[in-house]
């Protein structure tokens, strides 16, 4: 039922042989148990970290979390990661815990994970320890907290993040108690850092059953995207704006975060900026994001001018992402798609003939022109906008010829 690769089997051996309780456990076992390939495989066992060290002292290893009682062993070319049975203490911070116990028991360690279905460990001699029933959760896709759900929402607020992206990626539901301590304890999130929580929105917006998660929980999204929290009281398309939100979210594609998430936002674009440098989000993402959700405003070039202008100005990749979003947009409002259609068409003609975008395809050059006797400065910039302009509107072909006598007339002037 659960088959443990090689490599992870060695390190659960290499523990065994010294007498060493071992197990895989975690996100192996669900996925294992789901039918899913497990991204990793992480061991745990009641050896000490020192203890770690002797056992697996002819393997490469890497002593990263050894604090926490994590160390990295290398085996067959792949990464284990180790950790003594441990539990963890206070959490003053709602965050991290103040220390860890290591213990001896494996159930011990399986209490402090987050939820049931986290919380299995196998050997394949022993088979499955279960103590919280995570397989009787698993056949009845239910995501449920280990324990008291309000107190493991205090101990870590992200958690409550957790819950919705697991939720939605194995498109479970969310027992009762669970889930009304997710909105309970959801001002918890206000404690927990910007680049975890964007982390996590990512996870959440790219699973299968992010729809369900968003509409369940929009009290959850409004903090960590207060711009968000009037949409379920308003009206967008004739429907409800956060259901319409949601709907647009669905719509663009799962592999995609940055149009997902620029559907998230479309409603308050004005807002979206500030809110993606709010959490932190990396650059490329903030500029692809502003830009969508800016362009998904204005409706799209009908023209071959208007379109080489727009080419110009977002580039051939933010254009697709931008006629993606539009796409999404539409089917989450179910107007027509022809006029959409029509503008990819334009542009796919434009980009098969020759480009006319920017001042580079211009086939007569800034350094062209000095070399024809004009003085570098502002002037020379103006003209060279004032050519790339008229051969965009077809005015003037893009030729050297053409262009340096156009531009021996517009200096003239
Ligand atoms: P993924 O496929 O997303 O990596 P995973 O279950 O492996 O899923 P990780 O974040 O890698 O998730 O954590 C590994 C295990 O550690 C979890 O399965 C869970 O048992 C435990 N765990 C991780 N984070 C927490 C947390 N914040 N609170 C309690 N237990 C946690
Ligand atoms: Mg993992």
């Amino acid at each position: 039922m659960i088959s443990v690769p090689t490599y992870a089997l060695d390190v659960l051996r290499q523990l065994t042989h010294y007498g060493y309780k071992a197990y895989v456990v975690g996100g192996c076992v669900r996925d294992s148990l789901l039918g899913r390939e497990p991204a990793d495989w992480d061991v745990c066992t009641n050896a000490t970290p020192e203890e770690m060290l002797a056992v697996f002292r002819k393997f490469r290893v890497f002593k990263t979390g050894l604090k926490h009682g994590t160390l990295t062993v290398r085996s067959r070319g792949r990464s284990v990661e180790v950790t003594t049975f441990r539990t963890d203490g206070a959490y003053t911070d709602n965050r991290h815990p103040d220390a860890v116990t290591f213990v001896t028991r494996v159930e011990d360690d399986l209490a402090r994970r987050d939820f049931t279905i986290n919380a299995m460990a196998y050997h394949p001699e022993e088979g499955l320890v279960d103590a919280f029933d995570g397989r009787a959760d698993l056949a009845a896709r239910t995501l449920r907290c280990v324990g008291e759900p309000d107190r493991r929402f205090q101990e870590d607020g992200l958690r409550i993040l957790r819950a919705l992206r697991f939720a939605a990626r194995f498109e479970f539901g969310i027992e009762r108690e669970t889930a009304y301590a997710i909105s309970r304890n959801r001002h918890l999130l206000e404690n927990i850092s910007a680049e975890r929580i964007f982390k996590e929105l990512q996870g959440i917006l790219c699973a299968q059953g992010a729809g369900d998660m968003l509409t369940a929980f929009p009290e959850v999204m409004g903090i960590i995207l207060p711009e968000l929290a009037s949409l379920c009281s308003q009206e967008a398309h004739g429907d409800n704006a956060w259901a319409h939100t949601v709907r647009a979210v669905c719509a663009a594609p799962a592999d995609a975060f940055p149009l997902r998430l620029a559907m998230l936002l479309h409603s308050v674009p004005a807002q979206a900026h500030a809110a993606l440098l709010r959490l932190k989000s990396d650059n490329a993402t903030l500029r692809l994001v502003t830009t969508l959700v800016r362009e998904l405003e204005t409706p799209l070039p009908t023209t071959r001018p208007a379109m080489r202008r727009l080419i110009g100005r977002l580039g051939v990749e933010t254009l697709q992402a931008l006629f993606c979003a539009k796409q999404a947009h539409l089917r989450a409002t179910g107007e027509p798609e022809p006029p959409l259609r029509r503008a990819r068409l334009l542009a796919d003609a434009l980009l098969d003939g020759p480009p006319a975008y920017t001042a580079a395809d211009l086939a007569l050059t800034g350094n062209d022109l000095i070399s024809l006797g004009m003085r570098p400065g502002p002037q020379l910039g103006r003209v060279l906008a004032t050519l790339l302009s008229e051969v965009q509107d077809e005015k003037l072909p893009n030729e050297r010829e053409a262009l340096a006598a156009r531009a021996g007339e517009l200096c003239a002037e």
